[in-house]
């Protein structure tokens, strides 16, 4: 809509603009944004625009039009005001306010972050697109192949294992016929690094993949994408067709290498397709679920044949590491985890958005220096890393670095990069039982544990929060989430537990109170209660928003909430003025 608006108060005011349309630039909490780069003089920024604000932007940057002037202003003296004021500073997003946030990035898979018209292929080669394909068909598989292993890749789809180990196994699989894959089926509630990276670098994963083909040897390749991310395939389809139209694509890769054929696949949404057997049985038609391994997919895979799955990011970071050399991504990093790593920062943080950092940063940075730390008066309360996969890391451990091994010695894993942010107000049970009903719901059924251990994993949680739960369920619950970690087939059952073992082990404290019945973060609705307090001046406000009618309209009175009626929409709180709502948990005020 803004860009809409843009062109229109070009065109209306005849003035020739060159709009550029660009992917991702990561500052999610600002956008919509955009960059005025007058012919002469320094480019500004203005963030949060809306499309009412467009017309009093290009005042700001254009020559106005006299005739154009005298009817806004007429329109504004008879109160036909339909442009809002831009209050510049506002508005305008300047460096000293996005340093922070950009400071501390280092940019191999997003590099030329909001750069790039995400579909100008002409752009991407002048930026040095193409350039690491070229040198791939020129050195030949076995150069990629060192170049990657020495770089010390490892998927950024979960799992962290060794790209280069495995390129190295597909192609010494036998089989003159083999497959590549681009594992795009990103599921996790909080992550969108794949979709990002899907819709600004469509030309730079295409280019991974292609250099994965050369590596293992595949003349065919597929993009699976969710069909819940639809521009992603849209642009990806688009970027293939552009491709195909230079002869870059198909009989000959650039012109003058292997044959590559790319086709998408969308896939149908559910989370277990991310794992790789599961994709494949996706893809070949048949239902969605995983199975044992051996044969693993690199030696026996799509329709019978030797298939390297790789995950977007992962792709994302080939090219750079061909052009730039293995020592210059290894240089990044700690341990034995390489490079750099995208996350999708989000929840109670100030500057969300989509970073990637340098592996072997401590969590704790991330979320300060990166994301701005929490609301003032909030306290930082714990990290969730990993989506349902992945673990809860509460505040005092967050020096842990972003490292495979790190992670995973406090019970969670990297996962595909969902960065959580969780303060006072966060309940621990109720994030647990969260993330294990979307992994309850999403399990594919195939192993009795995962089906019905999550599920009585469930219930328990459930009466937690209901307060409802009798004092040795705690440690039935531990119990099963042990079972159902051995005994699952899959990532998905076997990471399942993982939320819960983690707030269990790092804030067992918030279960106790949850079997005496208090929520002390005030989140589970059957623990609390609403209360007006003294600050009260009766406004009715309150009285006025409550959905259910459970505050009767008293002017002037102080305000009373009726228990039985209140549903603790939360609704009231936000609009008290005089911040006179408390919520109570057994005659004790939570976090506000
Ligand atoms: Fe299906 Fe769960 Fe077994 Fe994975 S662990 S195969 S999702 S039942």
């Amino acid at each position: 809509a803004v860009r809409s608006a843009v062109e229109r108060e070009a065109a209306r005011r005849g003035v020739p603009l060159l709009i550029k349309p660009v992917g991702c630039t990561g500052i999610c909490h600002r956008t919509p944004l955009i960059e005025i780069r007058p012919p002469q003089g320094e480019p500004v920024t203005y963030a949060n625009l809306q499309p009412a604000q467009v017309a009093a932007l290009l005042d700001r940057h254009l020559p106005v039009n006299p005739f154009t002037a005298l009817a806004r202003r007429l329109g504004r003296w008879l109160g036909d005001e339909v442009d809002a004021e831009l209050d510049g500073r506002r508005y305008q997003l300047d460096d000293a306010e996005s340093a922070p946030f950009t400071a501390s990035q280092v940019h191999i898979a997003t590099e030329g972050w909001g750069e790039h018209d995400p579909l100008d292929l002409d752009e991407y080669v002048a930026q040095g697109g193409f350039d690491a394909l070229r040198m791939a068909l020129r050195d030949g598989a076995e150069a990629v192949l060192t170049a990657v292993t020495a770089a010390g890749l490892r998927g950024r789809g979960g799992a962290g294992f060794p790209t280069g180990r495995k390129w190295r196994a597909a192609r010494n699989a036998p089989g003159p016929a083999k497959y590549v894959v681009c594992n795009g089926d990103e599921g996790d509630p909080g992550a969108f690094m794949d979709r990002m990276l899907l819709e600004s670098w469509p030309f730079r994963v295409i280019e991974g993949l292609a250099i994965a083909a050369t590596a293992v040897g595949a003349e065919d390749g597929i993009l699976y994408i969710r069909a819940e991310y639809p521009l992603a395939v849209t642009r990806i389809r688009a970027a293939l067709a552009t491709l195909e139209a230079r002869g870059w694509l198909g009989a000959k890769l650039l012109g003058e290498g292997q044959p590559l054929a790319l086709r998408v696949v969308e896939g149908a949404g559910a989370f277990v397709c991310g794992e790789e057997t599961a994709l494949i049985a996706s893809v070949e038609g048949r239902r969605g679920t995983p199975r044992l391994r051996p044969p693993f997919p690199v030696e026996r895979g799509l329709d019978g044949k030797p298939t390297c799955v790789n995950n977007v990011e992962t792709l994302a970071c080939v090219p750079w590491i061909v052009r730039h050399g293995a020592a210059a991504f290894a240089a990044h990093g700690s341990g034995g985890s390489r490079g750099t790593k995208v996350f999708a920062l989000a929840g109670k943080v100030r500057r969300g958005g989509l970073v990637e950092v340098p592996m072997g940063m401590a969590l704790a940075r991330i979320v300060t220096e990166v994301g701005g730390g929490v609301a003032p008066g909030r306290t930082f309360k714990a990290v969730q890393i990993g989506g349902p996969s992945g673990g809860c890391i509460p505040a005092a451990l967050c020096d842990v670095p972003v490292d495979f091994e790190a992670l995973g010695r406090l019970g969670a894993i990297m996962g595909s990069g969902g960065l959580v942010v969780l303060d006072d107000r966060d309940c621990m049970v109720d994030m647990a039982r969260y993330f294990l009903r979307f992994t309850q719901d999403q399990s594919c059924g195939k192993c009795t544990l995962c089906r019905v251990g999550t599920r009585r994993m469930q219930a328990i949680l459930e009466r937690l929060c209901a307060g409802t739960a009798q004092p040795t369920e705690l440690a039935e619950l531990e119990r099963l989430a042990h079972q159902v970690e051995a005994g699952s087939l899959c990532g998905l059952g076997r990471t399942a537990p993982n939320p819960v073992l983690t707030t269990l082990r790092h804030f067992r404290a918030e279960y106790e109170a949850h079997l005496a019945g208090r929520c002390p973060a005030g989140r589970c609705t059957a623990l609390i209660r609403y209360q007006v307090a003294d600050g009260c001046t009766g406004c009715s406000a309150c009285a006025q928003i409550c959905p259910v009618e459970a505050i009767p309209f008293t002017p002037y009175a102080r305000h009373v909430i009726d228990d039985a009626r209140c549903t603790r929409c939360d609704a009231c709180r936000g609009a008290c003025p005089h911040d006179a709502i408390r919520i109570i948990d057994r005659g004790v005020a939570c976090p506000a």
